[in-house]
């Protein structure tokens, strides 16, 4: 925490310094989400501008460590963390008219989600407190990687999961050991749950956006995208929302570029909702005040009804310039063959539907043709092997004998 001078509530506006050996979660005056504030002239002298950055060979999260709200990296997990690819489109961006479209693949993290950058930064600063235990509420992702990065470390946690999170992420929480607890109820009820889990019995709480270095962690893919563009800005990204703490880091994260001097503008963010599941959006286009909705989505990672980030998400909306989509499900299966069959990237229907989103937003004239456009795909494809399925028709059967192939292939008119 040596760089962090204190916190900024992002639902009343109050400051509160930072109490050295106490764990700040929600504003002590109005329980909303909190910001963390940094020393930037102490930042600036550590990094030491583009140049330092240039020469940082680790390339990873940890590049950006002053900028975190840790002592060090001495608590860093064992596992590659960051620094995803950022391809370059060639065919999506062509069929959509779009000269410059970048795909920032972060399924390619350990856990396969981007949720491993916030897991970075909580593990670590629980280490730094000396925690024996995590528990953290989760639709699936973020609490595989809690489970990922904290068993290397000998650190417990304790999970509080949906009973309708996909299986794989189930598994993978199983598999790294974590004390799984699928609550009878939705993403929202898990998430109180976990709430009165700290009240009860003062576990150190990984939960979205109440745990305010979650946003912290998950700024760091802002960093990445301007220094893997040369140092350019993007000029609108894509960014599925579900909580919301994911399109607030991202804009945290290019105001702290911003701040520092790295760099001189600003991009346009745009929320990507699920129809179904559109608080974030609904808020936006309304008061900006956040009320739950009571949809359900099968990209299960952005099935939330009350966004733990919510207000933080709006902010990063409005000051930003951008705007908010929502997709339907069936949009969301389109995207997922759209992506895997002209990137070769597979995203879970989550990280699908900010391809969808970017398709729609591109449909309704909401993109220029020349904007360097960015979209996040969040998680990969192999998280949720049910969902894809329903995107695809079932594979042919046959007996293993070249009478049955060749009836199938004249059938089907399969020519090279
Ligand atoms: C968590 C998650 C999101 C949404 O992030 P929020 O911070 O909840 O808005 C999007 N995609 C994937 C794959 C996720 O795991
Ligand atoms: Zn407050």
């Amino acid at each position: 925490m040596k760089n962090v001078k204190g916190f900024k509530c992002v639902g009343c506006g109050s400051e509160h310094r930072k109490v050295a050996g106490r764990m700040q979660y929600a504003c002590p005056s109005c329980g909303g989400n909190l910001q963390v504030v940094y020393d930037y002239k102490k930042i600036k002298r550590s990094l030491g501008g583009r140049l330092g950055l240039e020469k940082n060979r680790d390339l990873s999260v940890w590049r950006y460590a002053p900028l975190l709200p840790l002592a060090g990296t001495r608590f860093a997990p064992p596992v590659h963390i960051g620094w995803t690819p950022l391809y370059r489109s060639r065919c999506l961006g062509r069929e959509l008219g779009l000269k410059e479209l970048y795909i920032k693949d972060d399924g390619r993290n350990p856990s396969a989600s981007f949720k491993d950058r916030a897991g970075a930064v909580v593990v670590a600063h629980a280490l730094e407190r000396g925690e024996r235990l995590v528990c953290g509420a989760s639709t699936g992702n973020a609490a595989s990687s809690l489970a990922c990065l904290s068993s290397a470390m000998g650190l417990k946690t304790v999970i509080f999961v949906p009973l309708t999170a996909p299986q794989a992420k189930i598994a993978q929480l199983l598999v790294f050991g974590s004390c799984v607890v699928m609550v009878r109820g939705t993403y929202d009820q898990a998430f109180d749950l976990c709430l009165k889990a700290t009240e009860q019995y003062g576990w150190y709480n990984r939960n979205t956006g109440f745990n305010p270095f979650t946003r912290e962690g998950k700024k760091t893919c802002a960093f990445e995208l301007v220094e893997q563009l040369g140092w350019k800005c993007p000029d609108i990204v894509f960014v599925p929302v579900g909580d919301g703490n994911i399109i607030s880091g991202v804009w945290k994260g290019f105001m702290d570029f911003k701040v520092l001097g790295l760099i001189d503008r600003l991009p346009r963010l745009v929320a990507v909702q699920s129809g179904e599941s559109d608080a974030v959006k609904r808020a936006f286009e309304a008061d900006g005040v956040i009320r739950a909705v009571s949809g359900n989505t099968l990209a299960d990672s952005i099935s939330v009804s009350l966004p733990r980030d919510g207000a933080a998400a709006v902010q990063a909306l409005r000051e930003s310039g951008g705007f908010a989509v929502g997709v339907t499900d069936g949009e969301v299966l389109e995207a997922m063959k759209k992506l895997a069959r002209t990137e070769g990237g597979f995203a879970e229907p989550a990280a699908a539907a900010a391809v969808a989103g970017l398709q729609k937003a591109v449909a309704g004239g909401k993109v220029g043709p020349r904007e360097r456009a960015v979209v996040l795909v969040t998680g990969n494809g192999l998280k949720d092997v049910a969902g894809a399925m329903r995107a695809v028709n079932e594979p042919w059967v046959i007996d293993p004998d070249v009478a049955d192939l060749k009836k199938l292939v004249e059938e089907e008119r399969w020519q090279a």
